[in-house]
């Protein structure tokens, strides 16, 4: 078994990135919108700030009060499509109750879509169009794929257990660009073990401690594991029982250090594609 070591590529993609920002001709811009006081978006935003740092993108937080009305969030929004220094535009999810997410997203330019939720980028990645922007979780799992070239899916099974629009759909989509058949597995699916039996590569996305057990693998089975849970003693575990799954699979993500810092590099390197297609380069 090998572990397809998330945390190291990110670092090798941030030192990379770090590297080319020294070449723009302008000050790369990322404005990240926080609404409310969620800890656990307060962590988020604040490890994607400090990775911004790191790589010299000029990171602009606005927050903004819970009680916000949506009105309030779609003027901000605007003014930051409209501003010649800011390249990326990401709302931290979730928004409060009030708020209409999808139509707060689709307010977004697509072109400073970087968090790649817009209609317009959603619609790219079913097309396999790359001048748009995949959502960062789903593009860092197909990076660990390529990384250890892993990425030629053709006549492979491909099972994704999860289908939120911003990691089970868009990785089922991607996953079929790479030539897998691909099998998507929600709440609703009758027998999931029957289906995830089949998975050459398996991808978690739920939000569901030990979900996936040994039993429910074969042997050499990839597994890429997105879910992020706390367990009463604090410990952080993803979908998959990693201990005993780990023993049947060929490569396996760990939580934390898989899919986790993944996705944070993909938002820098979105930023940066981003810049690239204004002509900051
Ligand atoms: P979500 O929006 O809650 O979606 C969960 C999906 O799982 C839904 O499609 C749901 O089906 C399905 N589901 C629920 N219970 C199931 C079950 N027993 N069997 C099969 N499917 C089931 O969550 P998300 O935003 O996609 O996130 C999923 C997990 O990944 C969470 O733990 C989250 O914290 C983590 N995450 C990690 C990263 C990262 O960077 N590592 C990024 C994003 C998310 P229905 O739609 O039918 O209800």
């Amino acid at each position: 078994m090998q572990i397809l070591d998330g945390k190291a590529l990110s670092e090798e993609i941030k030192n990379n990135l770090k590297i080319k920002v020294t070449n723009a001709k302008s000050e790369i811009g990322l404005a990240v919108i926080l609404v409310g006081d969620d800890p656990a978006s307060n962590l988020y935003v604040s490890m994607k700030q400090k990775a911004c740092e790191f790589v010299g993108i000029k990171s602009i937080l606005i927050r903004l009060p819970e009680n916000i009305s949506e009105d309030i969030l779609i003027n901000e929004i605007t003014k930051l499509n409209n501003q010649e220094n800011i390249d990326g535009i990401l709302v931290q999810l979730p928004l409060p109750h009030q708020i209409n997410t999808q139509k707060i997203l689709s307010l977004i330019s697509p072109e400073k879509d970087v968090d790649g939720f817009h209609p317009v980028n959603i619609g790219k990645v079913l097309l396999n169009l790359k001048d748009g922007f995949a959502p960062c979780t789903p593009l860092g799992m197909v990076r660990l794929l390529e990384k250890y070239n892993l990425q030629d899916l053709r006549g492979k099974n491909a099972v994704v257990v999860g289908a939120s629009n911003i990691v089970g759909k868009p990785i089922a989509s991607l996953l079929l660009n790479l030539n897998a058949t691909v099998d998507i597995c929600h709440i609703y699916t009758k027998n999931l073990k029957e289906h995830t039996l089949k998975a050459d590569i398996l991808v978690v996305a739920v939000g569901k401690a030990n979900l996936i057990t040994k039993d429910m693998v074969k042997d050499e089975v990839i597994i890429l594991d997105v879910g992020i849970n706390k367990l009463e003693n604090g410990k952080i575990v993803g979908d998959v029982d990693f201990e005993n799954v780990s023993k049947k699979a060929s490569f396996i993500t760990p939580v934390p250090g898989g899919v986790g810092p993944m996705t944070i590099a993909m938002l820098l390197e979105n930023t940066i594609k981003s810049a690239e297609l204004r002509g900051k380069f």
